[in-house]
Order: structure tokens, then sequence, then C-alpha cells
């Protein structure tokens, strides 16, 4: 029997992803990586082809392979495979290496095959793709390699009115310019993550890249609005156990460090999952939904389990269920409400919960 799951309705993919789809007329990219941001890399990918994702993007090569191993034959890309990596095991498995590098480059030219690349370019954001190594990359001999596409990636998307957004789609025009003169023209090219997909056509190209909206979360709530106001749906719901409920009385010091006390008499409930698991010992703020209310976190949160004040009348007993966030529809935490309550964001939420936590593929319950 499971202390705590994170229930994923695949529904509400397939709903997002239809969404998604009608935003742009670009191909879509379904970003699968880090377990597919906490939700089970196999269950999101494969169900993420049934449900008309043209392309999966993953930042580790090890991602990709598990991917391709277990059935997924659309294109995949592997956007962060150093030099030193087993890229002949890439070209065997059909899999699309981002390249950054000259080294990288020098590494898969070398290998039969040709092999499959996207070339990275560094448009503004100075994190991953070519800056410094451009101009002797243009020198490079392609002719072992098939150059499919050329991407980017966007810093400030989430800010739509941010002039960095217009600088680094120049900058990314300029760049594929240059390809095109040495006689590099890319069937693919992508620049848009979720937040460029849902604001921001100019930047669509030929595929685009949805990494959080697809798993029906709002790249930012505060510039973009929730959920619900981008016709997204959140397929995620985490649910934990009542390891116990008891009654205390006003006064009683509540976990380590006796952070809080009680100020009434009150029942207590043990919620069997803690910061092992992906629940923030930061979270303030936050709490469960049980009994048809909230129920806010009381103390600190410890390794398995922490503690929520579920009221003095409630009638949820030991061994209940109780919602850690889900859609919001009844009145439940959010991850965006966990975010905000950890002074991060959900997409660090959902990604953190760990190992223990079963991924279950089916429906929210209430
Ligand atoms: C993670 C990632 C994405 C997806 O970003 P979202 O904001 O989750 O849509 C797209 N492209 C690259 C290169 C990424 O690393």
């Amino acid at each position: 029997m499971n202390r705590a799951e994170a229930r994923i309705d695949t529904a509400h993919l397939a709903s997002n992803i239809a969404h998604l789809k009608s935003a742009s007329k670009s191909a879509l990219m379904a970003v699968v990586k880090a377990d597919a941001y906490g939700h089970g890399l196999l269950g999101v990918g494969l169900s993420a082809e049934k449900a008309g994702a043209d392309w999966l993007g993953v930042a580790l090569l090890e991602e990709a392979i598990t991917l391709r191993t277990h059935g997924v034959r659309i294109p995949i890309l592997a956007w962060l495979v150093s030099p030193g990596a087993d890229f002949k095991s890439a070209v065997d498995h059909d899999i699309d290496i981002a390249i950054s590098s000259i080294a990288a480059f020098n590494e898969i030219a070398a290998l039969a095959g040709k092999p499959r690349i996207h070339i990275e370019l560094d448009t503004g954001m100075t994190r991953g793709g070519f800056l410094d190594e451009w101009q002797e990359f243009l020198l490079q001999d392609f002719s072992t390699v098939n150059v499919v596409g050329v991407f980017s990636h966007f810093a400030r998307a989430d800010e739509p009115g941010e002039n960095q957004n217009d600088e680094q789609l120049i900058r990314f025009n300029q760049m594929v310019a240059d390809l095109a003169k040495i006689g590099i023209n890319p069937q693919i090219k992508h620049l848009s993550n979720s937040a460029a997909t849902l604001k921001n056509p100019s930047a669509h190209f030929d595929l685009v890249r949805t990494g959080i909206s697809l798993y029906g979360l709002s790249p930012d709530v505060s510039t973009l609005g929730e959920s619900k106001q981008l016709s997204l749906k959140p397929i995620m719901q985490l649910r934990a156990k009542l390891h116990l409920v008891k009654s205390v009385p006003a006064g009683a010091a509540v976990g380590y460090g006796a952070t809080a006390h009680t100020t009434t008499q009150t029942k207590l409930g043990v919620v069997a999952m803690g910061y092992a698991d992906g629940i923030p010992r930061i979270a303030k703020d936050a709490g469960v939904f049980v009994d048809g209310k909230k129920a806010p976190i009381i103390g600190r949160v410890s390794m398995d389990q922490f503690v929520v004040d579920l009221g003095a009348d409630s009638t949820a007993v030991s061994g209940d269920w109780v919602i850690i966030f889900g859609d919001g529809s009844r009145g439940e935490y959010t991850a965006d409400d966990w975010g905000a309550a950890s002074l991060s964001i959900n997409y660090e939420i959902v990604t953190r919960i760990g190992p223990r936590v079963s991924r279950i593929y089916a429906p929210h319950v209430y």
C-alpha cells in the first residue's frame, strides 16, 4: 500500500498537447528531461508520443537511450551531451545530439553513419551554445554529419515585454544566416520554450520545445497567469497518507526546534512525506487539503514526515489520504502555491519529488 503517490492524468497531458499544438503552427517537442519534470520519463514520454507529440527532448543521452529502448519511435534530441560522452551509442540509437563546442563536434563528426546534430547557439542567455568559438566553428568540415537543426534558448521568455527577447531573436537570425553563407541550412530551426510558445509567435520557427506547459503548469504565474488562464490542466496530483491524527492541547510545541506551538486545543495530522520526498523544508504557508478544507503546515518539515493543523472539528482519521497539491479545482493547494511558499517555482516543486513516491498513471481522486 502506498504511503505517498503522484497521480499523473494522461488525459490532461493529451489535452495540454492538443492545446499547445493549436497555439503554434510548428511541430511540438515534448520536453521530458529530469524524469519528465518528476512525472516519470517513460510514462510521460510514451503517452506524449501517443498524444501526438512530434519530438521528445531531454538533457542527457541516458534519458534519450532509455526512451528509445522502451519503444519511442519519434525523433529524440538530447542537449546536454559533453565531450567524452558515448556519441557512438547516440548514433546507434538514432538520437539527435545538440552540439555546443568544437570539441564535441570533432568527436561526433569522426563517427560513421552521418550523426544527426543540432547546432546550439548562445544568443544571449550565456549558458549553453556557441559563442566564443563561433567563427572557428564555421570553418569546420561538416561533410560527415547531418545538420538537422539549429537552436537556441530564451532567458526571459516568461517576461514577454523584455527587450532581451527581441535581441536574442535578432542574434538567432544572424547566426542562422552565418550558417547559410557556408551552405548549411538546417531544416529545423527552434527557439521557443513554453513561455515563448504561448506568448511569442515570432519565435516559433519549425519546432517548439514545451516543458512546463505540457505538465499543465504556467511558466510564470505572476507574468503569464495561472494554468487555467493559459487553458492548461495540471497533470499531477500529489497525495500522501495521514500516518496519525491526534488531539493536542493549546501550547503544544510541534516538531524539531519547537518552532511552532498550537494556539488552541486542536487536532494535528502527521503526513507521511518529508523533505526526502521533495517536500521543501523551507515551505511556509503551504499545507494539505483534507475534509474539504486546507490544513496548514505547523512546525518544521522532517525527513519523512510533516505535521499539519487539521482544526479541532476535523473528522480526518489516521490512514486517510490528503492532497498535497492538485489542479486547485476543489480548493486544494497547487504546485504554484507550494512554489511561492518555498520561495521557488512550480518547476522545482514537481521536479524534486523523490524516488520513494510512486508515479501512478490514473485520474486524480478527491
Ligand atoms: C528545459 C528546456 C526547455 C523547456 O522549457 P519550459 O520552460 O519548461 O517549457 C526547452 N528547451 C531547453 C533547451 C530546455 O533546457
